[in-house]
Formats: structure tokens, sequence, C-alpha cells
């Protein structure tokens, strides 16, 4: 696919590093955006890298109507001498056709549609911050942009990218969270769209995670959508528990989101020989376990904050707080380790990390 760049004869003026760092995330953006467009009998065409600014879309477009519209996230880093990484962006790409699928969308070529993305990154590169903590998030996506109100996929599609300067999730480093467990919404069912990353997804939790913030939470756990019983995820995050030095994650089940973190973290436990297990985990289980003091730390995974440990969990009138709302010590070792990866600061045994340039 041919790639087409046209570059902004108006740049922003870029922040500084220590400016990036008190970024609010998702808050700024680069100058320029990724966009490829989608016919049905054409394919994917009209890859250009352009100056960024507002989408041009019909009214009738039909993701502003049925919502067929997914999206990725991932981060590029600066690393020492200069050069600039993805971690596992191969995942992200995998995982968006997985999403495009459930979606009625059409595949994207992984490869290719990664070149772009990394062709965009090097184009914006002065954004990359480099003070510890920082990166450059990028955010791919996809959106059905046919003008037709029948309910029917879509036969016209825009890929787009942009990107947006992120400082550390948490400015004090790793703080632990507070986490409201939710017994009443639910976020997804199997058979549903959990699974995929869709922005239906999140308009279905915002009710949920207004709640919680209200009651002086950062974020809400998801229990199953049929019983209600089994421990799902968080938020935008996967989560995982120290039990009895065991570490636990919640099965993929369909309706959990296959977070590249959590993958992330699985494999580097397991190669670390700590014994490690995918299952069921019901909550009353979980605060038994807490209750007994077997349950010794909760975190949750995902690309915004890497891993970030749950200081406290409320469950009706359970209160579960975990390692005296300290931050543990499988916790710390992940970050270290994950962070350290990211950018090149610690080897890279599983060659996760992709080089832009
Ligand atoms: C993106 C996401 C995650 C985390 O996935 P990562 O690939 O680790 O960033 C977890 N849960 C949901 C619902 C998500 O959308």
């Amino acid at each position: 696919m041919e790639l087409r760049i046209e570059k902004t004869t108006q740049p922003k003026k870029r922040p500084t590093d220590q400016e990036m760092a008190g970024i609010r995330f998702g808050s700024t953006f680069t100058d320029h955006m990724l966009l490829i467009g989608y016919k049905k009998g054409l394919g994917w065409h009209n890859g250009r890298i352009v100056p960024y600014g507002p989408l041009s879309l019909d009214p009738a477009s039909t993701c502003l109507h049925y919502g067929q519209l997914i999206f990725e996230g991932m981060k590029a880093y600066k690393i020492s001498g200069g050069g600039i990484v993805l971690f596992r962006p191969d995942q992200n790409m995998a995982r968006m056709n997985k999403s495009c699928e459930r979606m009625c969308m059409p595949p994207i070529n992984e490869d290719e549609t990664l070149d772009a993305i990394a062709k965009l990154v090097e184009v914006d590169e002065a954004w990359v911050p480099s003070v510890p903590g920082t990166s450059l998030y990028v955010r791919p996506f996809i959106l059905a942009d046919e003008a037709f109100l029948g309910v029917h996929p879509s036969n016209s599609y825009l890929f787009a990218t942009i990107l947006s300067p992120v400082g550390a999730y948490f400015k004090e480093g790793l703080a632990p969270v507070r986490i409201y467990v939710e017994d009443n919404y639910v976020r997804a069912v199997r058979g549903g769209t959990g699974y995929a990353k869709c922005a239906g997804n999140y308009a279905a939790s915002l009710k949920s995670q207004e709640e919680a913030e209200k009651a002086g939470y950062s974020q809400v756990l998801w229990l199953d959508g049929v019983e209600r019983k089994y421990i799902e995820e968080v938020g935008g995050m996967n989560i995982f528990f120290v039990i009895d030095g065991e570490v636990v994650t919640p099965e993929l089940n369909g309706s959990i989101l296959p977070g590249v973190t959590r993958k992330s973290v699985i494999e580097l436990v397991k190669s670390w020989g700590m014994p490690m297990s995918e299952r069921k985990i019901s909550i009353e289980d979980l605060a038994e376990a807490y209750k007994s003091g077997h349950a010794q730390e909760a975190l949750c995974t995902g690309t915004a904050a890497v891993i970030s440990p749950i200081g406290e969990l409320k469950w009706g009138d359970t209160v579960m707080r975990f390692n005296d709302g300290k931050i543990g010590e499988v916790s710390q070792k992940l970050y270290d380790e994950i962070t350290g990866i990211q950018t090149c600061a610690r080897e890279d045994k599983f060659g996760w990390v992709y080089r832009v340039k």
C-alpha cells in the first residue's frame, strides 16, 4: 500500500518534556494523523499521513448511529541513544482483527498497517517524550462511514491513528488505587462483545464508573454478566491477585478483554518459575481468602498504567485492604521488569520490543 505524506505547514508548539510529564492522559495531540480508507470491492486504499485535524463525516455515517467502531491502544517510548520503540504492537494488530471480525468490519493487513503506524510515529518523533515514565500513546481506530441508515454492516470504513504524549499515569509512581465491586450493572456477557475493543463497551460502562467516582473510588471491578459472581476485569484493565504465593487471574471467557499487558504478566510470572493460574475466581472466594489472610496482593494491568496495585477493594460491606494499602512485592517486580523492557533498560528476552527507528 502506498503511503502519501503531507507534512503540516503550521506545526503546533510542542510542550517541553517537563510539560509533557504533567499532561492529563489523552488530552494533547501531535501534528499529524494517519488515515486509510476502505471501500467494498476496492479494499484498504488511500493511505496518508496528513496534518492532525477534524474529520469530515456524513451525518448518516453508520458509526454515528449503530456504533460500528473499534480501537486499540499502545505506547511508543524513546530509549537511550534516541531510538524509538513500540511494545508488542503485533499483538495489538492481531487483536484489532479479532475486534473487526466480531463487529463485521473488514480485516486490516497487520504488517502493512503496523508499518504505516510506525511511519506516523517517526514523522512525529519530536513528540515522543523522554522523561522517565512518559511515552507517546498511540490510538488506532476504525469507524464505519457509509452514509446509510439501514442496520447492516457498512460498505465503507476509515482507519485512523492519532498520537498523544502522556505523562506517568500516576504522578507519584505506583500509587495503589481504590476499587469498587459493581454488582448491579454489567459490562459484557458471554456471546456479547466483551472480548472486542469496541466503543460501545465503554459507553455501557460510563454509568457505573460515574457512580464509583461519586463514592470516592477510581474504578469499578466488573463481575460476570450472568451470575454476577465471578470476577472479570476492571474498567480498562485486567486484574490479578497473589493468593498464597500463586498469581491468579480470571480465565478468558469471551466477555473479558484479552489485554496485551495481561498476556505479558502471565508470560513473565511463568518465566520466573512462580505458580501462575488462569481460572474462574468468585468474589466470595476472594473475600474468603482475604479474611483468612491468604490474599496478599491485588493489581490491575493495562497499557495506560502498566501495573496499578489495588490498595482497597470494596464489595458491599466487605472492604479488602491488600498489603496494608501499599505496593506489593509482585506488583513492584512486574512494573520494574515491564517498564524496563519497554524502554530497553532491561534485556528483551522475549522479543517484545519493536523498533520504529
Ligand atoms: C484495552 C483494555 C484492557 C487492557 O489491555 P492492554 O492491551 O493490556 O492495554 C483491559 N480491559 C479492557 C476492557 C480494555 O479495553
